[in-house]
């Protein structure tokens, strides 16, 4: 471990009270021997970024970045779904930040994307690999000064974060979706669950570029969803997801359809890109509307919120522009007073990560958790963490400095992309 002090610069530095030189001079070289040896916390103005370096799994899909300083502190980050390709910017993004700071969270975020203007730092890959890069920066950060990113976000409002399951088990028979259903909340007790309705395989759509819901398309989600509804009960909450694979006016009859089955949302009937036409569905029904998971930065959501285009948003905290870019969404949302539920595809390390963003606003709703974390081994040999993953549909907020999850490089190369680079 590099050692950045030695005993003049230790003084030099006014790093030791008056009481403190007392004690200097009752124990002499013992107690400097004793500070050299100490962990690096208390000296983060002299913290450097040295370099950035990562890995994929799931072919490319996941991206883990570290964030190496000059003090032996190493900051965790993740980004998903955008992130294919993104090894050099990676690495252009590193030498961009290297010699900087870490602690300038904020200002390292808004320097790398505004140099990024011409190289499509609007969205896309340019703004999930800076969305990596800035979560380690807060995990660094926490890990520097000793305290959790919630703090350093401004605080928390609650201690547990409430999570909806995605079960992974849609595009079923109506009897084996409400069966799976049940047995989800049935073992691991979560308050909310989802299902996705769009099948690109479904025999009655009218062809494959079509995106008009037919009748017999209809009756088979409303089906669907009808058996999840009737195997959980009334108390539990229901997400829908479409996955932006219709038109608005299918958008508008599957929200109507699904009026009495009580819905907390209706996911992203439509593609992103047209505020105006989310407009015109959420307008059209009861069922409240939600996207967000392929929208980019306070920017990106700033026109669904203006003209209440969505009732609820469901940024991706992987990859809008990080753990600070979704705090500022949050709060842009809450000025329209718009809940917040965001997207999570990620690992434990991602989940925990935009638990400290949903546990510091007011407006949040519900965070997205997958059934994989229980069914899929890598999910647990990839990370490093203590204590309970979730309990009764909540993840417990870690109090550890920093994040509270770190990637477990040996587990995550069992995993790794083969082809692609391992923290070189
Ligand atoms: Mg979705």
């Amino acid at each position: 471990m590099q050692q950045p002090f030695n005993r003049r610069s230790f003084i030099q530095k006014g790093l030791a009270s008056a009481a403190g030189l007392s004690l200097l001079t009752n124990f002499g070289n013992d107690l400097f021997a004793a500070v050299q040896k100490q962990r690096l916390y208390s000296a983060p103005s002299d913290l450097q970024i040295t370099d950035v370096k990562c890995a994929y799994i799931r072919n490319g899909h996941s991206l883990f970045v570290k964030v190496y300083s000059n003090q032996d502190i190493v900051g965790h980050g993740e980004a998903v779904d955008a992130t294919p390709g993104t090894y050099y910017l990676v690495k252009m993004m590193g030498d961009r930040i290297r010699g900087k700071n870490p602690l300038n969270v904020h200002r390292i975020f808004e320097d790398v994307r505004r140099r990024g203007f011409f190289e499509g730092a609007q969205g896309g890959m340019y703004i999930s690999t800076l969305t990596a890069i800035e979560s380690a920066l807060w995990d660094l950060a926490g890990k520097a000064l000793n305290v959790p990113v919630y703090q350093l976000l401004g605080g928390k409002f609650r201690d547990n974060i409430r999570v909806y399951c995605d079960t992974a088990s849609s595009r079923e028979k109506p009897e084996i979706m409400g069966q799976r259903a049940k047995e989800v909340v049935d073992e691991y007790n979560f308050t909310a669950v989802k299902f996705d309705i769009d099948d690109p395989n479904d025999p009655n759509k009218y062809d494959p570029y079509n995106w008009t819901v037919g009748p017999a398309e209809l009756q088979r989600m409303v089906d669907q969803i009808t058996a999840v509804r009737e195997a959980v009960g009334p108390n539990v909450d229901v997400c829908v997801d479409m996955h932006g694979r219709f038109d608005m006016t299918s958008g508008k009859r599957v929200a109507k359809a699904m009026e009495p089955l009580k819905l907390m949302w209706l996911e992203e009937p439509i593609p992103a890109e047209n505020a105006e036409a989310y407009k015109y569905i959420t307008e059209s029904t009861s069922t409240p509307i939600c996207a967000g998971e392929n929208h980019y930065l306070a920017y990106g959501f700033r026109p669904l919120l203006e003209i209440g285009a969505v009732d609820i948003i469901m940024p991706d905290l992987q990859k809008a522009g990080g753990l600070g870019e979704a705090q500022r969404i949050a709060n842009l949302a809450n000025v329209y007073y718009v809940p917040f539920a965001p997207h999570m595809v990620a690992s434990f390390l991602g989940a925990m990560a935009s638990a400290h963003v949903c546990a510091s606003i007011p407006n949040f709703l519900i965070l997205e958790w997958q059934i994989y974390f229980h069914t899929n081994p890598m999910f647990k040999e990839i990370v490093n963490y203590e204590g309970e993953m979730i309990v009764d549909g909540y993840i417990p907020l870690s109090d550890k400095p920093g994040i509270g999850v770190e990637i477990n490089e040996e587990g995550l190369k069992k995993y790794a992309d083969k082809d692609m680079p391992f923290f070189t």
